[in-house]
């Protein structure tokens, strides 16, 4: 089998850690699959860059150097360990200093400017994964696991939306494939650098945040290979976040319909991309952890397992706002939708759920709080002629709100899911906000206050019995 293998922050990001991810390396090779593993930046790098590239922007020239000796010192204590006084150690630290110089030049010039554009901002976060990606090859090479660096510049294709990059995937296929196709034959394993890729013209781009796993379902898409193992530090798809449900427990499948359900409603565990590659070629993807190798963890394909469950999951995204917009003119009219939708896309924000009643009074829909300004200034804008008018009132937002997404493919066509749902916040005297429910059915989702969230979580795990496996 070809097998990626993606590593993330905490997978990487010390010792016993990086031991861990040798054996798991070690023992797939052992067990005759070819391996290509895709790396994120060692665990809180990716933080410091960006923190320091912020702060340079701000006039703090101060944070970069300090990120500098921070970042240096993770990665001399790991190659110390690892590749101890020899030759393989001297080449990744000057690796590893070449970068930071790097780094340190690109935040005095942000600084002299007073300026940072997205552009920048992806070339600074992307040099985590370049500072590990070799550390990660050299120790692997040192435990007699023949590995070669590859910079995902080389590999993966996008667009130049900085940020948050989309990957172009026939240029993508033809540049994996010429230049880890060679590696693979020849035995040896490619680690690849997560989260960044490159424009046609060479420029660095970033998936986004935690866009290793995309990183690795689009690499292995490319490749066609045969399983997507994401390495992280739990055992797979919670039911819940066990912080907040300490009998929350690891889901042994989910569907692709399923896990986009909860990636998109912040998951954690999976980038809200990384499912797409994967699900238009039928990659199956696991979730894995580093540090208990030998659980099953979570295994996605296509197909959906029914485990007697309705529900699989429930999850809250916090820090949201809900904006309503509404008044009488808007029974009836066409168009006020519409323009209401282009109003919040001018501002680039994401619109997390939309709702509207059939009295047709007011639309609802929820972004992040810290959109919120601009998205209500956008669409005051837009409707300025009909709220003088007073067919709209002024565009009014609840700050403070979260999503609740309640998932499972087994919803569907299940009558009474939502009259349990509702009856189980009732009873926890939850007022819920707004609802709406995905076509699919796979996924209801309420808003809540924040304060509610924990206990509306928790009550809905209970309601639908999810501590049981
Ligand atoms: N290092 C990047 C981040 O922290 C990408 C990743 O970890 O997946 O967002
Ligand atoms: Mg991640």
């Amino acid at each position: 089998m070809l097998i990626i293998m993606k590593f993330g922050g905490t997978s990487v990001g010390s010792v016993d850690a990086l031991k861990n991810v040798v054996k798991i390396v070690a023992d797939a090779k052992k067990n005759g699959h070819d391996v290509v593993v895709v790396v994120s930046a060692m665990s809180g790098v990716t933080n410091l860059l960006l923190n320091a590239a912020h702060q340079a922007e701000a006039g703090n020239e101060q944070a970069a150097s300090q990120a500098r000796v921070e970042i240096d010192n993770k990665h001399a204590e790991a190659t110390r360990h690892f590749l101890g006084d020899s030759p393989q150690r001297d080449e990744v630290m000057v690796h590893v200093r070449m970068l930071l110089d790097e780094f340190e030049a690109l935040c005095h010039g942000i600084h002299v400017l007073g300026e940072l554009t997205p552009r920048a901002l992806d070339v600074i976060g992307g040099i985590g994964e370049r500072l590990n990606a070799p550390q990660v090859a050299a120790i692997l090479d040192h435990a007699g696991l023949s590995a070669e660096s590859v910079e995902a510049t080389e590999l993966i294709v996008t667009d130049n939306c900085f940020g948050g990059a989309v990957p172009r995937r026939e240029a993508t296929q033809i540049k994996s494939q010429a230049r880890l196709g060679p590696l693979l034959e020849g035995g040896k394993i490619a680690v690849v650098t997560g989260f960044i890729g490159a424009t046609e013209e060479g420029i660095t781009t970033t998936l986004g945040r935690g866009g290793s796993d995309y990183s690795a379902t689009i690499i292995g898409r490319a490749l066609e290979a045969d399983e997507v193992w994401i390495w992280t530090d739990v055992n797979g798809v919670m039911t819940a976040d066990p912080r907040v449900v300490p009998d929350a427990h690891p889901i042994s499948h989910l569907s692709y319909a399923e896990i986009s359900e909860l990636s998109y409603f912040g998951a954690k565990v999976l980038h809200s991309q990384a499912i797409r590659p994967a699900r238009r070629v039928n990659l199956p993807v696991r979730i894995l952890n580093t540090f208990e190798p030998d659980h099953p963890g979570t295994l996605i394909t296509a197909d959906y397992k029914n485990n007697g469950k309705t529900v699989k999951a429930v999850t809250a995204i916090k820090n949201l706002s809900l904006i309503t917009v509404s008044g009488p003119g808007m029974i009836g009219i066409t168009g006020v939708a519409g323009r209401t939708f282009s109003a919040v896309a001018k501002t680039n924000t994401n619109v997390l759920m939309i709702s509207q009643a059939s009295s047709e009074q007011s639309i609802c829909f929820v972004v992040p709080t810290p959109d919120i300004q601009k998205v209500v200034n956008s669409l005051e804008n837009e409707l300025s002629r009909e709220i003088e008018r007073r067919d709209l009132e002024r565009v009014k937002w609840e700050e403070n709100t979260v999503i609740l997404a309640v998932v499972g493919a087994g919803m569907k066509g299940h009558p009474g899911v939502s009259g349990r749902l509702f009856s189980s916040l009732g009873e926890e005297k939850i007022n819920i906000i707004a609802i709406a429910q995905g076509s699919s059915e796979f996924n209801i989702s309420l808003v809540v206050a924040q304060g509610d969230a924990d206990r509306a979580v928790k009550a809905i795990h209970k309601q639908f019995a999810l501590e049981k496996p």
